[in-house]
């Protein structure tokens, strides 16, 4: 094994507690090959000064982690906005995946995702495909290409749908197979994902396959859950021989510690109760839940009970694929809640926010979204001169202001895995 180390040196910011900012100004990174071997104030001993790769005056961020990404919905980013849930999933939603049985369409589309994910500063992420799966292989292919780090989902729907976006039950449970079979000879980057898109989509028969599956090849889970109100009445009524939809999840053996349920909007305390047991993730998408005015999740209570949160974009509901947004929004809706709702659920801070797009929804994937030792070398170097308004700022204010106030002009280079990715039109 060649053991290759390297120094970077710049800002170092990461959040290895929720509580605060670790700020390391002017500090390095020892990296081995693609492991964090040790943060410090002063050169590395191995490294010598000359080879230290210097970022400057610039920030270095761990890289973000989206658990929540619907790739074919991308084309609809933006559009029908002013509609709730299922009026928008019938209008937008549904026609547009259904034009992912074209292999060609899709490519052309999910390589535009790839690229926009990376050049967000996105280094990990949590994606729905289609049912399709010709396509939903291809897009694993774009995402390998690319050096971005991914689980890719094959969704599974088998009711209460158009005729050109269900399948029977066996084709569905054969497709998601064959689809896990295929990544046999894929990199450890981008891995497969057992996706019912709901329940309201999916049979019982289908989602006990679907549990089945999961169980026979280790593989991880997502789905969503109380997302509206509406669905969550679709849901009772659909199965009121369970006490509640995460029961329903859970029956069938898709509510692991592998499982990430985006949304959480709606959920019961018995809900919270049982998601923390079993160590779901609930995956935070507070843009999309605005924009559909779905509610908001009451991020802090999952939190007190133990839940493992992270955070997601969930375009196409959500109309930014960057983190950075979805971290200033979570802080807002937590302020809302606090304010409006429960005057026990304190607002969340931004290094909380920072952690939950970063190492909260980074531990999905294992030692990620930190720069302690021993975690993958995911990182973003951010240079914020352009977004310095005359005042000196602490390193702590810089990060701040780049959360609220920066975007993709701000990333200036990207690492997953240890090494540089570069993006098409970026530079
Ligand atoms: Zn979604």
């Amino acid at each position: 094994v060649i053991c290759l180390l390297k120094a970077y040196r710049g800002h170092v910011v990461y959040t290895a507690s929720p509580k605060e900012f670790t700020v390391i100004e002017n500090g390095y990174i020892l990296v081995e090959n693609d492991i964090v071997k040790a943060v410090s104030k002063d050169l590395p001993e191995g490294i010598r000064e000359d080879e230290v790769i210097d970022h400057g005056d610039r920030l270095i961020v761990p890289g973000f982690v989206d658990l929540h990404f619907h790739a074919p919905q991308y084309p609809n980013i933006g559009l029908g906005l002013d509609k709730e849930l299922l009026p928008w999933l019938e209008d937008y939603t549904f026609p547009t995946e259904a034009k992912f049985s074209d292999v060609e369409f899709a490519d052309r589309v999910y390589r535009m995702v790839t690229n926009e994910l990376l050049k967000q500063g996105t280094t990990r992420v949590v994606l729905f495909a289609t049912i399709h799966l010709e396509s939903t292989k291809r897009l694993a292919r774009i995402l390998d290409e690319s050096g971005i780090g991914a689980y890719v989902g094959k969704v599974n729907m088998d009711r209460n749908s158009s005729d050109n976006l269900i399948e029977t039950t066996e084709d569905s449970l054969a497709a998601t197979e064959s689809f896990i079979k295929s990544f046999d000879d894929v990199s450890d980057r981008v891995k497969p994902i057992i996706t019912p898109r709901f329940v309201p989509s999916c049979t019982a028969e289908l989602m006990q396959g679907l549990g089945e599956l999961a169980k026979t090849y280790g593989v991880p889970i997502q789905s969503h859950i109380s997302e509206n109100l509406g669905e969550v009445d679709w849901v009772a009524q659909l199965h009121p021989e369970f006490k509640d939809y995460a029961s329903v999840y859970d029956n069938f053996g898709l509510l692991t510690d592998n499982t990430v349920m985006a949304h959480c909007v709606h959920n019961t305390d018995d809900e919270i109760k049982l998601m923390a047991k079993k160590g779901t993730y609930s995956a935070h998408c507070p843009n999309a839940n605005y924009n559909l005015s779905s509610g908001i999740m009451p991020v802090r209570k999952f939190m007190n009970a133990g839940v493992n949160v992270g955070l997601g974009s969930d375009v196409g509901a959500g109309h930014k694929v960057s983190i950075s947004q979805v971290m200033s929004q979570a802080v807002q809706g937590s302020k809302m809640v606090w304010q409006m709702c429960d005057k026990e659920l304190k607002p969340l801070t931004t290094s909380e926010a920072f952690y939950l797009g970063t190492k909260g929804g980074g531990s999905y994937f294992g030692q990620v979204g930190s720069f302690e030792p021993g975690y993958k070398f995911d990182a973003l170097v951010i240079d914020d001169s352009g977004l310095q308004i005359e005042l000196e700022r602490s390193i702590e204010e810089r990060i701040q202001r780049f959360i609220y106030c920066g975007d993709d002009r701000n990333i200036i280079n990207r690492y997953v895995d240890g090494r540089e990715i570069e993006v098409p039109n970026t530079k």
